[in-house]
């Protein structure tokens, strides 16, 4: 146990030495040099990996542990990128305090791909019963690009298909059975500039506006009052961004609001859609001769794993303390599920993803290796 403990701890302060931090989500070099480092591990395994290059700058890295039987597989993904490190001192270095390991990325989640790497070690030596897909990919903090690009031009090939994917994100040891999902917005109101001190040559494009927030105000509402979802509560719905106007003496010409919808396995994309032409319709009967323009940004699906699915009943056995939840952010897991490979989350206690104090625990990463070990062997 205490070699895994040195070996963890040594493991994780080499990913955590390198900086991964997302490119496009905060200016960060991205994940290439994380990639090679973990690709040179593999090597040394003499596990054959796979660089995938998603777009310039940017790799997935995959590699496969063969098993006994190599009709069935199991997939095990992690992100590479971190977001990034404003305001702390020594993100870059692992410190420990006791059980705590602190730096950028130890919770999420580079002591999950430790984990993984421990786990590649271990069945290199051990051949697993099934094949292993080993599985790191890039832009999980910002777009996805990693794991959309790994769905498409690799997953989707493979056959037969997975039986099951775990996605070790930190998960408080729970299983993450669930996940919100979530749909961008966005109005413009186009009315006319004029000198204020002529309102009757312009068209006020900011009024308008009110009719937008009061419609959104009643969806929420009615989000609300909805029988809430027993592990991830309400669909909920914010306005983000308001913008418009140019001079605080002219009458506002243009004005634009975008916001985010938060939604639950089971709504339909024409259900959503309807809140959009319903608060375009507000504005259009808000007293006036502006016009305006609704739009869809963007859209990730919410996801919920199959109740019979075979992986979450392996993991529910494999780690029987561990209750199911549901995540109320949107993670690359549904990329997967939307794939047809049913998939849940399971991943170290710790604290402080995102924010300056990041720490996971060592004994918790311990627990998952040996929980996700025990499981490929039952297989
Ligand atoms: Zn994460």
């Amino acid at each position: 146990m205490d070699n895994l403990e040195n070996a963890i701890i040594g493991l994780l302060s080499e990913l955590v030495r390198i900086n991964s931090v997302n490119m496009t989500l905060s200016h960060g070099p991205g994940e290439n040099e994380l990639s090679t480092l973990i690709r040179h591990r593999l090597d040394a395994l003499k596990l054959r990996s796979q660089i995938q290059t998603i777009a310039p700058d940017r790799n997935n890295l995959i590699a496969v542990v063969s098993g006994t039987n190599s009709a069935k597989s199991l997939l095990l993904n992690g992100h590479l990128d971190t977001v990034g490190v404003a305001g702390m001192d020594d993100p870059f270095r692992l410190r420990q305090e006791g059980d705590r390991l602190y730096g950028r990325g130890a919770y999420d989640m580079k002591g999950s791909l430790a984990v993984m790497l421990l786990l590649a070690e271990y069945f290199t030596r051990h051949p697993p019963p099934l094949d292993i897909l080993l599985t790191f990919v890039a832009d999980e903090e910002d777009k996805s690009l990693g794991m959309d690009y790994l769905v498409e031009k690799w997953l989707c090939d493979i056959s037969p298909p997975p039986l099951g994917a775990i996605f070790l994100e930190p998960t408080e040891e729970n299983i993450g059975v669930c996940h919100k999902g979530f749909t961008w917005y966005e109005m413009e109101i186009i009315g006319r500039a004029s000198h204020g001190s002529r309102p009757e040559e312009g068209i006020d494009a900011i009024l308008p506006l009110r009719s937008a927030l009061d419609e959104l105000n009643k969806v929420q509402a009615e989000l609300l009052n909805r029988t809430p979802d027993p592990l991830l509560g309400h669909a909920t719905l914010h306005s983000s961004i308001i913008a418009g106007g140019t001079e605080l003496s002219v009458i506002a010409g243009h004005s634009y609001l975008q916001w985010e919808r938060r939604t639950l396995p089971g709504e339909s994309r024409p259900d959503l859609d309807l809140e959009l032409q319903r608060t375009v319709c507000a504005v259009e009967n808000h007293p006036g001769k502006h016009e305006v323009k609704g739009r869809k940004l963007f859209q990730r699906p919410s996801y919920r794993v199959p109740d019979d699915a075979e992986i979450l009943s392996r993991l529910q056995k494999a780690s029987p303390q561990s209750s199911l939840a549901g995540l109320s952010f949107w993670t690359d897991a549904a990329l997967a599920g939307k794939a047809g490979i049913p998939s849940v989350l399971f991943g170290p206690i710790g604290h402080g993803a995102h924010a300056v104090d990041e720490w996971v625990s060592l004994n918790s990463l311990l627990k998952v290796y040996e929980t996700l070990k025990q499981l490929i062997l039952d297989f």
